[in-house]
């Protein structure tokens, strides 16, 4: 088709609002068992849980670059090669260590894993934190156009502080039962709610030491997954050697928690209610917190997997679809396994990325502008090989008009519907109302905004620096199964295989509910990218460029 003659009629859908049309380029086809193939593949025991700085790494970075290559892709380099190097500093605590809380004559000892997890980001051979007195900051939360602030003014330094995870939960006024929808966005999970979020803000005061309580519902998954945090941990290398954050960061189980308010003469729910009204003032439980421990190090140079198709018109812009490879490694054992194969998290991703490429190079003639494939590195690890690429772009930001992200795909058939993690923030999901409706689907928005997911996965730092995002989920309406069974699945999929060595290819799957949100995917990235003008923000969000 002349894209001349496309344009007009995208301006006219666009402009007028029509939902449907005949002469709309088709919906391409996807080969199911090509992408089975790949998830297959990548959540082998071969890939050892595909965790940056292993041989796993090597192997799935040459699995995705051999896949690019046959495919027909360019390589983004001069050189031809197909990889951001990414350098990151390793960070292998001393597993012995015990978090000693005491209180004049009591004390209480922790266990590592079983009652808290507690790493650095400093890069340095050994973290000694000594009697640093504790103070509960409520959420930990500073936010001032919420009128919100939990330290009031309190100097954190050297200090080690407690906080609750997730926003401050606050009541709506009309209607005690329910959150205020004016304030840290009623039910949804801001940014304030991230646990990244109030360790930066800590470490920005001067805090030497942050324990997050961990409760299962406020955090979005249960003490499994924060073991899951133990271990070597990954940051970006910096200049400054990470020395402004906190010394210590860690979780502490709810149990233990109640136990230390208690050992303090206070008592947890309450200063816990407390904590959810702006009068809260912070409160030095007179405790001091030690833990001392080694910190195996090392550098590797990770890498971001990246590939592009030229677009025939204008080919300096760009459309990115990025999906992370990385998962946690091999870890501890569970059930007798110990690779964490992440077949959901993120194998579905890198398939589906593969094979969006395969499609996108399969039509007669590119679309207007560059479509840019990225796998990232670290996304476990908080989303570093993605904030390593928006902090150095390849191409620059200002021509990148949208990034789709794939993060643990649809496996379980069609849906009604697809899920957009933060519907309404931008003009991507117009794209996505028109051609969810050519589908004759709907969109729905995140079942689970209190889990945040928004601020959890690789579109965000792009995201920060002004670029609209689309981060699709799966459906929730499933097509011949009774009500309620997208949120079983989905409460299933968190409560037993999320971040553990079960997360593997089941013989339950489907995936012809992939196959249909990758024509969704793929029909976004192509009109985004012959698209007259470039998607906006919607007033309001909070990423305006
Ligand atoms: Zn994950």
């Amino acid at each position: 088709m002349e894209s001349g003659v496309y344009m007009r009629r995208l301006m006219v859908l666009f402009f007028v609002g029509v939902s449907c049309t005949t002469t709309a380029v088709k919906f391409p086809a996807f080969d199911e068992s090509a992408l089975l193939r790949h998830i297959k593949a990548l959540s082998s025991d071969y890939f050892e849980g595909r965790a940056p700085g292993t041989e796993g790494e090597d192997r799935t970075v040459a699995y995705i670059e051999k896949e690019f290559k046959t495919i027909g892709l360019k390589p983004v380099n001069t050189d031809g090669s197909f990889v951001q190097k990414v350098p990151m500093i390793g960070l292998t605590p001393d597993e012995s260590m015990l978090l000693t809380l005491r209180q004049k004559e009591k004390t209480l000892r922790l266990k590592y894993l079983e009652d808290f997890v507690a790493w650095t980001r400093q890069s340095v051979p050994e973290t000694d934190l000594q009697n640093s007195e504790i103070v509960f900051a409520g959420y930990g939360v500073q936010a001032p156009e919420y009128r919100w602030d939990d330290y009031k003014g309190l100097d954190v330094r050297g200090k080690t502080v407690v906080m609750l995870v997730n926003d401050p939960p606050v009541p709506d006024p009309s209607d005690p039962a329910k959150l205020d929808p004016n304030v840290f966005g009623g039910n949804a999970m801001t940014y304030y709610g991230r646990w990244t979020y109030k360790y930066d803000i800590a470490g920005e005061k001067g805090a030497a030491g942050v324990l997050l309580v961990h409760e299962t519902a406020a955090a979005g998954y249960p003490w499994s997954v924060v073991k899951g945090f133990g271990g070597e941990a990954f940051n970006l290398v910096a200049a400054d050697k990470n020395m402004g954050k906190p010394k210590v960061e860690a979780w502490i189980s709810l149990e233990k928690a109640r136990e230390l308010f208690a050992m303090a003469g206070h008592n947890f729910d309450e200063l816990k209610k407390q904590a959810t009204t702006r009068e809260f003032r912070p409160v030095s439980l007179q405790t001091a917190a030690s833990v001392k421990f080694r910190n195996k190090m090392r550098t590797v140079n990770s890498r971001n997997v990246l590939a592009k198709l030229e677009g025939s018109t204008r080919k300096d812009e760009y459309v990115i679809y990025t999906a992370h490879w990385d998962h946690l490694g091999i870890g501890q054992p569970v059930d007798g396994d110990r690779i964490y194969h992440g077949a959901v998290d993120n194998a579905s991703g890198v398939a589906a990325l593969i094979e969006l490429a395969r499609v996108f190079k399969k039509q007669p003639k590119p679309p207007a502008r560059t479509i840019l494939f990225i796998s990232v590195t670290g996304e476990e690890q908080g989303l570093l090989g993605s904030e390593y690429y928006a902090a150095h772009p390849v191409y620059p930001l200002e021509k990148t008009l949208a990034v789709v992200n794939m993060d643990g795909l649809n496996v379980y058939g069609r849906t009604k519907d697809i899920t957009i993690v933060g519907l309404g923030k931008s003009e991507l999901d117009d794209y996505a109302q028109r051609i969810a409706a050519r589908q004759g689907r709907i969109l729905s928005s995140d079942q689970e905004p209190e889990k945040g997911f928004y601020y959890r996965s690789d579109h965000f730092p792009f995201a920060k620096k002004g670029v609209p995002c689309l981060n699709p989920d799966a459906g929730n309406d499933y097509i011949g199964k009774p009500a309620g069974y997208g949120k079983k699945i989905r409460d299933d999929y968190t409560t037993n295989d999320y971040h553990k060595p079960s997360d593997i290819v089941k013989s339950d799957w489907d995936l012809g509910g992939l196959v249909e949100d990758l024509q969704f995917l793929w029909m976004a990235g192509w009109e985004i990218a012959n698209a007259e003008r470039y998607p906006q923000w919607k007033p309001g969000a909070e990423f305006s460029r």
